[in-house]
């Protein structure tokens, strides 16, 4: 089902495929919230951009968030502080706070109607045993001298150990603002294309060059690639550097009196609550569940565990929407802002938000947009794209290693004598016939469909992922329809299918 924020808006208006090659000064691939917001600043400097969109804008992790704009990104003060030092925590404080109004300005600047509204933000516990770490909170952030608020009061309908409360935050509707600053890019002589995939890119007579997958070409002096998971692996080799993880909302109304402010709790099974205005009525959402994307799931270990937390506390509501997305996480928790890779010359990128993404997308792009136009950002050096981390997780190298030059020479007499009586209709197998996978999906009418089971990035086994019906990558996030149509990046090549 679409998101609340696709169902507010015209969604269906559509931008047309890049039908011919062009040059510009800057061109933009991903049209979600960061680059879209470049394209935004850059287009308002002066600047001739080209924004190149793979499906929709803001139809991937931007169009299925949960949208408060907040500096207060879980717990994290504390983290920063021992990991990075004093300075640095509070620069990353500062910038995101800058953030929020940066993006009040820019909404009362252009005009923009996107239910703007300043709320309260919150981190809760129900537990006793977290308060260590709430104090622990507290304290780094007076050490920032931020002013919060320790409190055991709330206005959620249930009783919780302690919260942080950060005053002044905000939240809006993420596609009527990214809608509405595409019209300024429009103004300002941006053109956007969608349904254009860019699938590589390379310098040319010293110009970027974006190889769309329609066999067109856009040529520019910088090019930036905000398509969530960078999808070029060399170099950059951002796939050893982060994974993506999954989150699910349910929006829904009730007669009973609605909290004020926004909140999270602080560890696992993460609940996040806000409310929302929907045909001018205020509704709420819950959102949770979070796992790494490619991990088996099912009904109960997603929705439902959000369902039951919701009629816990309002048996009332009625589900309006139910929709999920992931964000990419890197292993120290920062997002990669700046150049792609010290060998790529005016190809820069931001990624790695983990579900921070509306501040830290704005902070982003001034950071990518004044290195074009040869500003000085003060907090360009926190988010160092090209910085080096160790590889910490192994299981997800391992999981990479699996053989990438796998091919679909099997034999179908052995599928055809496969017993598939296993497989529940409406859902999909890795099956083994002698040494190969294959991927099964049985429709609801007991047809069988094939694909290779082999993410097309770089080649890690897929799972089948039993609430969406597609076929999901355990390493990077990649996802892919259970016809094996591509989904969700890093890999934007369709999966191999075959027939009996
Ligand atoms: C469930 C959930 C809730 C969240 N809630 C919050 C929140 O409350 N507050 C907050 O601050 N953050 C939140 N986040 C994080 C935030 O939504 C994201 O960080 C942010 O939307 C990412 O924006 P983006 O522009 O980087 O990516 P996207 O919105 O994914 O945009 C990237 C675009 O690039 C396109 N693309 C990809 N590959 C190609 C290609 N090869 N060629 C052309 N185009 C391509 C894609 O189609 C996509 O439209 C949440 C995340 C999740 C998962």
């Amino acid at each position: 089902m679409d998101s609340l924020w696709k169902n507010s808006i015209n969604f269906d208006k559509k931008f047309s495929k890049l039908d011919k090659s062009l040059d510009c000064d800057v061109c933009i691939v991903g049209g979600g919230i960061f680059g879209v917001s470049c394209a935004y600043y850059l287009s308002k400097a002066g600047l001739k951009v080209i924004v190149l969109e793979k499906d929709r804008l803001g139809s991937k992790t931007t169009g299925n968030t949960t949208a408060k704009i907040t500096s207060q990104h879980g717990l994290f003060y504390d983290y920063l502080i021992n990991s990075f030092g004093l300075q640095f925590a509070n620069d990353y404080l500062h910038v995101n706070n800058n953030a929020i109004y940066e993006i009040k300005n820019i909404v009362d600047l252009e005009n923009i109607d996107c239910d703007f509204e300043f709320k309260d933000s919150f981190v809760y516990t129900t537990s006793e045993s977290d308060l260590d770490a709430f104090t622990a909170e507290k304290e780094a952030l007076d050490a920032l001298k931020f002013d919060c608020e320790l409190t055991s009061s709330t206005s959620l309908p249930f009783e919780v150990a302690c919260a942080l409360k950060f005053s002044n935050q905000a939240q809006f509707n993420p596609l009527k603002y990214l809608y509405s600053l595409c019209d300024v890019v429009l103004k300002n002589r941006g053109d956007i294309f969608c349904d254009t995939c860019v699938f590589d890119f390379k310098k040319q007579d010293n110009l970027n060059v974006a190889f769309c997958e329609n066999g067109y070409t856009v040529r520019s002096k910088y090019l930036i690639i905000g398509s969530g998971y960078p999808f070029k692996n060399v170099p950059g080799f951002y796939f050893s550097k982060m994974y993506q993880s999954t989150s699910y909302v349910i929006a829904f109304e009730t007669d009973k009196p609605l909290f004020d402010g926004y909140y999270i709790n602080n560890a696992p099974p993460i609940f996040s609550y806000r409310t929302a205005l929907y045909n001018g009525k205020r509704i709420a959402l819950i959102g949770g569940a979070d796992h790494k994307t490619g991990k088996e799931v099912s009904y109960s270990s997603t929705y439902s565990v959000l369902e039951n937390e919701l009629f816990k506390y309002y048996p009332d509501a009625n589900i309006l929407f139910r929709w999920n997305t992931e964000d990419c996480i890197s292993l120290d928790k920062l997002p990669y802002v700046g150049y792609y890779s010290n060998l790529l010359e005016n190809v820069f990128v931001a990624t790695g938000f983990k579900k921070w993404g509306m501040t830290l997308s704005n902070v982003s792009a001034n950071i990518v947009c004044d290195m074009i136009l040869g500003k000085k950002n003060e907090y360009s050096h926190l988010f160092d794209s090209t910085r080096i981390n160790p590889i910490k997780n192994i299981d997800e190298v391992k999981n990479m290693a699996v053989d990438t030059t796998f091919s679909l020479i099997i034999d179908k007499l052995k599928i055809k004598d496969f017993d598939f009586s296993s497989i529940p209709e409406d859902s999909g197998k890795v099956i083994d016939i002698d040494g190969k996978k294959v991927g099964v999906y049985k429709d609801k009418n007991s047809n069988l469909q094939f694909v290779n089971p082999i993410c097309t990035h770089l080649g890690c086994l897929l799972s089948w992922n039993d609430v969406d019906k597609t076929w999901d990558c355990p390493c990077h996030g990649s996802r892919f329809d259970y016809n094996g149509k591509n989904l969700y990046g890093p890999a934007f090549k369709n999966l191999e299918k075959f027939e009996l």
